[in-house]
């Protein structure tokens, strides 16, 4: 299948806010936005977005992973960022709509249907550095997607930076395209530099997560990850394996952890990376101090592939769906 990202069905759910309130919403064919020169996004970065799948079981009929969870971290990030903020029966029409409509799009698991909400300031005004945007455009975007590890899971590189942040503290949890931008610069040297696939941003010794993932360390019987703050994004993936686990009997320990500590885990904890897209991704080689560290032996290891499994197997409907994630389309 072609490169995550790049393939789009052949419409979109759109829907416009102006005069205090939501408009109608539409499905669309895919087409270029026609948008002002002077729109608030393009100027002062008014955007926001959310990314989660919906999978298509034997029965013919779809499941979307969270749907709900996601469409409220979508209004955190709006509010953030002082965007007006999707209503969220809105969005879940939005959603629930074009998924029926691309119904026949959406590949059998391992593949999957990526959807992208994206949410953009559209007031035409230069002079509203310090405005809110009043106008604004939601939309949906539905790309087809395969099986991340097509050919098993690659154990991932990181660079462990222990000066700087992914981003400001203000808008560590929100999903907003200057995050990204910020990330971008430090990842792409740490590729060249070391090879590395991500860098693990740990601001004063706090690991906190990469680029797009949250970071978690996992033995036989523990899973430590950092708390919920301000600082880093609340992964949906992070959650649910969190959850998961606890199910499975593991121990899970939410809390702060320093680059020495870490250091101290790689040789008795497997490490992994969780996101929508990958997963949960076993890291293998942690570069400190131009130094490569192991992480154990630097292979996939055990309970990293049984978390994923647990997670898949809800998402696939191999499992039962006993914490309620999924809605039925
Ligand atoms: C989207 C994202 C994640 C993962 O969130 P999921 O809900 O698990 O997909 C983690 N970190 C950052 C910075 C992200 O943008």
């Amino acid at each position: 299948m072609a490169q995550f990202g790049t393939v789009f069905c052949d419409n979109i759910a759109i829907v416009h806010y102006k005069d205090g309130s939501w408009q109608q919403p539409a499905l669309e064919p895919l087409a270029p936005l026609s948008m002002h020169p002077a729109a608030h996004v393009l100027h002062y970065a008014s955007t926001c977005f959310e990314g989660f799948k919906a999978y298509r079981w034997d029965d013919g009929k779809a499941r979307i992973f969270r749907l709900h969870d996601h469409i409220a971290r979508m209004q955190r990030s709006a509010e953030s960022l002082c965007l007006p903020i999707p209503d969220a029966d809105l969005l879940a029409t939005m959603v629930l709509d074009l998924v029926a409509r691309q119904i026949d799009d959406i590949p059998a698991p391992p593949s999957s249907l990526y959807l992208r909400p994206t949410l953009i300031g559209t007031l035409e005004n230069i002079g509203a550095a310090a405005a809110a945007t009043t106008e604004a455009t939601l939309f949906v975007l539905a790309s087809p997607v395969g099986d991340y590890f097509g050919d098993g899971a690659q154990s991932l590189k990181l660079l462990v930076d222990d000066q700087r942040a992914r981003t400001t503290e203000q808008l560590g949890s929100t999903k907003t395209g200057g995050n990204y931008a910020a990330a971008l610069g430090p990842t792409l040297a740490a590729k060249a530099r070391y090879g590395a696939d991500q860098v693990l941003f740990c601001p004063n010794g706090d690991v906190q997560e990469t680029g797009a993932a949250n970071f978690l360390l996992i033995n036989d019987f523990e899973v430590i990850t950092k708390p919920l703050d301000t600082s880093f994004l609340h992964g949906m993936t992070r959650d649910s394996i969190l959850k998961l686990a606890a199910d499975l009997g593991y121990s899970v320990n939410e809390r702060n952890f320093t680059v020495d500590e870490l250091l101290h885990f790689a040789s008795s904890h497997e490490a992994a990376l969780s996101g929508t897209a990958a997963c949960l991704s076993p890291v293998g080689c942690l570069v400190y101090n131009g130094e490569e560290i192991m992480v154990r032996d630097g292979k996939p290891g055990p309970n990293t592939q049984r978390l994923r499994s647990a997670l898949q197997d809800v998402q696939y409907g191999i499992a039962p769906d006993s914490h309620g994630w999924l809605t039925e389309v």
